[in-house]
């Protein structure tokens, strides 16, 4: 057995490392896994501005994965060899959130609410009680101090830790490259389309789509949508037309909504709208390309330095009927049908475009400056540096 654990750091913008760290321990009702694969998310971004998320520093990067279970405590159903999906989050599993099997990073334990009060600006510190945002109950850097443990408690790691609730076992027959997609891709993607209710011959735009909107293009064919696409950059367009879409409308065309009401018939707009940007520009479009008493669900978040929307309810919402809301993870009750989805033929043809790019841990800063190049998908690193082949892989 390993006695240390390799994990990636951020040290400042625009460098990586990797760092060595004592091995990790767990507590009884957590799992330990070898990471085969660590996709990657935003951390691209903190590796462009440093900008962290509430839960993450430095040291501490990356949430999702998949790998081989490596250690249990006595009594878990848990056994060691299993093949698991890693999902993140460290829910309480008492809440209302938690009972109706929603998403852990929605749990109750986490003061969104209070962190996020623009009406008073101090509402943070106050929020926090003295702890450190990062220990926040919920988020993944409290798992570390629950365990006792130095390492492991995220995603870019050689060796992970984490609620045996947030590993599910996947079929032999599941590649790893697929099961990893049940992450921040098709499977947060996928709670969205469900929740919206997409069915054959709807109509579906998706509006600013990188990763997360290729996840919702190929939920979106799965179920047997039209898929309209609301985007401008060309390779993204072209691996769009991969993965199923059916048209592409430039939002930079004057008639842009036009072009979208004259697909969509007396429907007048699109049955269901997914905004996968984050930007205002496109979920300002998202909203107009609506039809009535349709749905507009928000993926994208974190978009650093742009201004909040402005709405009027009134108009935009209300006079149209229209159906607002947004996540940005996988329900607990959707993953059973998620891992069902990623065993489709045609879902693994589709995600062979999806996933452009792979790499080792070590070559991070190369995985993430191809991420930031805008001419990628799904980037995966490998923290035991058995990349079959580093780079953009060959039908992009
Ligand atoms: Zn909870
Ligand atoms: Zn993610």
């Amino acid at each position: 057995m390993s006695n240390t654990n390799t994990v990636l750091t951020i040290p400042e913008p625009r460098k990586v490392a990797l760092k060595r760290m004592p091995y990790p321990k767990i507590v009884p009702g957590y799992v330990m896994v070898k990471v085969e694969i660590a996709p990657i998310c935003i951390e691209h971004q903190v590796y462009k501005a440093h900008r962290m998320e509430w839960h993450s520093d430095c040291d501490h990067q990356g949430h999702e994965g998949v790998g081989i279970i490596c250690e249990v405590t006595p009594g878990s159903k848990l056994k060691i060899g299993e093949r698991v999906v890693m999902y993140q989050g460290d829910p309480c599993g008492e809440c209302f959130v938690c009972q109706r099997q929603l998403s852990p990073t929605h749990c109750m334990s986490i003061p969104y609410e209070e962190l996020t009060d623009t009406q008073r600006p101090d509402a943070k510190i106050d929020a926090l009680g003295g702890i450190e945002a990062q220990y926040m109950p919920g988020g993944l850097r409290i798992i570390e101090k629950k365990c006792d443990s130095e390492s492991g408690g995220f995603g870019f790691v050689q060796y992970r830790i984490l609620q045996e609730c947030m590993v599910q076992k996947i079929p032999d027959s599941l590649p790893f490259r697929y099961a990893a997609l049940a992450n921040c891709s098709i499977g947060c993607t996928y709670t969205g389309i469900e929740e919206c209710g997409v069915k054959k011959d709807d109509w579906v735009v998706i509006a600013g789509v990188g990763f997360i909107g290729f996840g919702a293009i190929i939920n979106a064919k799965y179920r047997g949508a039209n898929v309209i696409v609301l985007g401008r950059n060309d390779f993204r367009m072209a691996q769009a037309r991969r993965m199923g879409a059916d048209h592409i409308v430039n939002p930079d065309d004057p008639d842009w909504l036009e072009q979208i009401h004259a697909l969509t018939g007396y429907l007048k707009g699109a049955d269901h709208v997914f905004e996968a940007s984050g930007y205002p520009y496109y979920q300002n479009k998202a909203l107009a390309a609506v039809r009535r008493f349709g749905n507009v669900w928000l993926y994208g978040f974190l978009v650093e330095d742009s201004e909040p929307l402005p709405i009027r309810l009134l108009d935009v919402i209300h006079n149209r009927g229209v159906h607002l809301s947004g996540n940005h993870d996988v329900h607990v009750k959707h993953r059973e049908g998620l891992i069902k989805m990623l065993q489709n033929p045609q879902v693994q043809a589709w995600a062979d475009h999806l996933i452009t790019h792979e790499y080792n841990m070590s070559e991070a800063a190369e995985a993430f400056e191809a991420a930031l190049s805008k001419k990628a998908g799904k980037i995966f690193l490998y923290p035991h540096e058995n990349c079959p082949k580093s780079g953009p892989i060959k039908n992009v």
